[in-house]
C-alpha cells in the first residue's frame, strides 16, 4: 500500500481530517494532503528518502502530525525522540535508534543541533523555520511533490522508545502491519462512527498519543489535536469540539473530573490507560456515565492489548478486559509454562501488533531475548479468570520475596483496598534480616483531609499522618489485619503499615515506589494484630 492519507484522501477528500483545539482551525482530508505533501517535498530537498531513519524532536503540534505522514509518503521510518530531554538523552537516542537524520521545531533546535553534532554529525533541519534551513545549507526551498512510496506489512513504519520504567528506555520496532493491525482490532472493540472526534492530548511520541493519528487516518475520522495537557482546557476541549472519544492516563482523568465533575456526553469512548485505574476512579466514571474504556497495552504490542468495555468495568472493577481480536495472551510461571485459570504469573503477549524484537543499540540488530515459546514476556503480571478476563497486578520487578515465597503486591493493595475506609494502598517489601523482604504497606484512608482538620482541605506539609495507634490511628488496624488474614495467606500480611494523605507518585503517575519505600521507614510500624 501507499502512505494511508494518500489512499484517505481519495476515499474522503471533504471530511475533515485535522483540528487544532487552540484555536478551532481545522483541515480537511485535502487540506491535510497540501500541508502533508509540501512537507514531504522538504524532506526530499533535504535529502531524505526511503529506507531513511527521520528523528523527530517537536512539540505535539499540527507539524508533527505533518511530519508523521510526510515520513510515510516518502518511504521513511518516523521516530519521535521525546520531549524534554537533555542534549546527552537526546544523542543517546539518536545513536541507539541509528537516525539518518534529525527534524526540530523552533522551540528544540539549540538542543536537536548540539544533540547531533558529533563526530560523525547528523543532519538537523526544521520543517517550519528557514533559520534552521539555512544551517543545514539549504535556503530557498520550493519543494516539487513526491512520488508517494510503497509499504509492505513487514516495513518499519515507527520506533519509539519505552517510557524506561524498568530501565533504560528501549527503542521498539513497529511495523506496518503492527499499527495497521492494532487500528483493525480497536475497531472491532471500540467500534468506529464515521463522525467520531477523537481527542489527542497525550506527547505523540508515545504510542498512547501515536496510535490515535494513525487510526484517524485509516477511519477517515478526525483527530481533534491539543497541544499539550491541562484538565480543566481538556474537558473544555471535548464540550467545545463535541468529542466523541479520548486516551487519557488515569491521572489526567481524574484532575479532569477533579475540576469538572463529569466530561460532555458527546463522549463515546474514554480509553484510559498506562497505568492501573484506581477503583475509585473507575466508580466516579459509573456514577457519573463517563463511559470509560480500562486497556491494558505498551509501546511494544503498539498499544491496546486487552480492552474492557464501560459494561464489562461495571461488574468486575479491577479488569482491563479481554484480549483484543488476534492477539493471544498467556499467563505463565516461573518455568515459563502456562498457568491454570485465575493463577498470577507473567502475562506473554503474541500476534499481529508486537514488535518484531528490540533494536540492539550496540549492533543495530533485532533483540529477540524477551521472546519465548509463547510470545514477548511483558515484565507485567497478571491473572485471567475463568471467562479470559484480565487483570494486571504489578510488574515482575515489584515483586517481593519473602521468606522464600512470592508475593505479588497488586494482589495485596486489591485486599486493603476492599477494607471499609482506605482509599488507596501501595505495598513494597523494605529490607528485613529475617524474610530478606517484608511486606509493607502505604494506606491512604477515605475522606481523611476533611475529617482531620475540620473544614480546612489543606494537606499537611509533608503528606504524611502520624501512624502507630492511640488516637491519632486513622482506622482500626486489628479489623484491618483479621480483614487481609481472611483473604490472603499469613505471608502476604503487611508487616509494617504507615498512612500519607496521598500516594508519592512520578510525573507520569504511576506509584513512586522508592519514595514509598523512604516512607514506610520513617514512619512504619508493626500493626496489631486482631486473631
Ligand atoms: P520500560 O519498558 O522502559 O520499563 P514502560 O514499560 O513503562 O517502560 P510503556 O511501554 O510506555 O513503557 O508502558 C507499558 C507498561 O505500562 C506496561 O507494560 C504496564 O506495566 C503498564 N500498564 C499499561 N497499562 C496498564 C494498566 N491498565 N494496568 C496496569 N499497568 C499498565
Ligand atoms: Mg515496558
Amino acid at each position: 500500500m501507499r502512505d494511508w492519507l494518500s489512499h484517505r484522501v481519495v476515499s474522503s477528500p471533504d471530511s475533515v481530517a485535522l483540528v487544532r483545539s487552540e484555536d478551532g482551525e481545522s483541515w480537511t482530508y485535502t487540506g491535510l494532503e497540501h500541508l502533508v505533501s509540501e512537507t514531504a517535498g522538504r524532506l526530499v530537498a533535504h535529502g531524505i528518502e526511503a529506507g531513511d531513519r527521520l528523528g523527530v524532536v517537536t512539540p505535539p503540534y499540527v507539524g508533527t502530525v505533518g511530519l508523521i505522514h510526510a515520513a510515510m509518503r516518502i518511504g521513511a521510518t518516523f521516530v519521535p525522540l521525546g520531549e524534554g530531554l537533555t542534549e546527552r538523552e537526546l544523542a543517546e537516542r539518536i545513536d541507539s535508534a541509528d537516525v539518518s537524520a534529525v527534524v526540530c521545531a523552533e522551540s528544540t533546535e539549540t538542543a536537536a543541533i548540539a544533540a547531533a553534532d558529533r563526530s560523525e554529525p547528523v543532519p538537523v533541519f526544521s520543517v517550519d523555520k528557514p533559520a534552521v534551513d539555512a544551517v543545514a545549507g539549504v535556503h530557498d526551498l520550493d519543494p516539487d511533490p513526491v512520488d508517494p512510496a510503497e509499504w509492505g506489512f513487514s516495513d518499519t513504519l515507527c520506533i519509539l522508545f519505552t517510557s524506561g520504567t524498568t530501565g533504560d528506555p528501549k527503542p521498539v520496532p513497529l511495523t506496518v502491519g503492527n499499527v495497521y493491525s492494532s487500528a483493525v482490532a480497536s475497531a472491532f472493540r471500540l467500534g468506529v462512527d464515521p463522525d467520531d472526534r477523537w481527542l489527542v492530548s497525550l506527547a505523540l511520541h508515545h504510542m498512547g498519543g501515536l496510535a490515535p493519528v494513525y487510526r484517524s487516518v485509516l477511519y477517515g475520522t478526525t483527530l481533534v489535536l491539543r497541544e499539550g495537557f491541562d484538565p480543566g482546557g481538556t474537558a473544555d476541549d471535548i464540550d467545545t469540539y463535541d468529542v466523541t472519544g479520548v486516551s487519557l492516563v488515569p491521572t489526567m482523568l481524574q484532575q479532569m473530573l477533579d475540576r469538572r465533575g463529569t466530561l460532555a456526553d458527546s463522549l463515546r469512548a474514554v480509553l484510559l490507560g498506562g497505568a492501573p485505574a484506581p477503583d475509585e476512579l473507575l466508580e466516579r466514571c459509573r456514577d457519573y456515565s463517563v463511559p470509560v474504556y480500562p486497556t491494558y497495552g505498551m509501546t511494544e504490542s503498539a498499544s491496546q492489548v486487552a480492552t474492557a468495555t464501560p459494561r464489562q468495568t461495571r461488574d468486575r472493577l479491577d479488569t482491563v478486559g479481554r484480549p483484543l481480536f488476534g492477539t493471544d495472551v498467556t499467563i505463565v510461571g516461573d518455568d515459563g509454562d502456562p498457568v491454570d485459570p485465575g493463577e498470577t504469573g507473567e502475562v506473554v503477549v503474541d500476534g499481529p501488533t508486537i514488535t518484531p524484537g528490540y533494536i540492539d543499540g550496540e549492533t543495530g540488530e533485532l533483540d529477540r531475548s524477551a521472546f519465548g515459546a509463547h510470545g514477548l514476556h511483558t515484565g507485567d503480571v497478571g491473572r485471567v479468570d475463568e471467562s479470559g478476563f484480565l487483570y494486571v497486578l504489578n510488574r515482575l520487578d515489584d515483586r517481593i520475596i519473602s521468606g522464600g515465597e512470592n508475593v505479588e503486591p497488586g494482589e495485596v493493595v486489591d485486599v486493603l483496598r476492599g477494607f471499609p475506609g482506605v482509599e488507596d494502598a501501595a505495598v513494597v517489601g523494605l529490607d528485613d534480616d529475617v524474610w530478606g523482604e517484608r511486606v509493607s504497606a502505604l494506606i491512604v484512608v477515605e475522606n481523611r483531609r476533611q475529617s482531620d482538620d475540620s473544614g480546612s482541605n489543606e494537606g499537611s506539609e509533608t503528606g504524611v499522618l502520624k501512624a502507630g495507634g492511640g488516637a491519632l490511628a486513622p482506622l482500626d488496624e486489628a479489623d484491618l489485619v483479621a480483614f487481609a488474614r481472611e483473604r490472603l495467606a499469613g505471608f502476604k500480611i503487611p508487616k509494617t503499615v504507615a498512612y500519607a494523605e496521598e500516594l508519592p507518585r512520578t510525573v507520569s503517575g504511576t506509584i513512586d515506589r522508592e519514595a514509598v519505600r523512604a516512607l514506610l521507614r520513617e514512619e512504619g510500624h508493626e500493626p496489631r494484630d486482631g486473631t
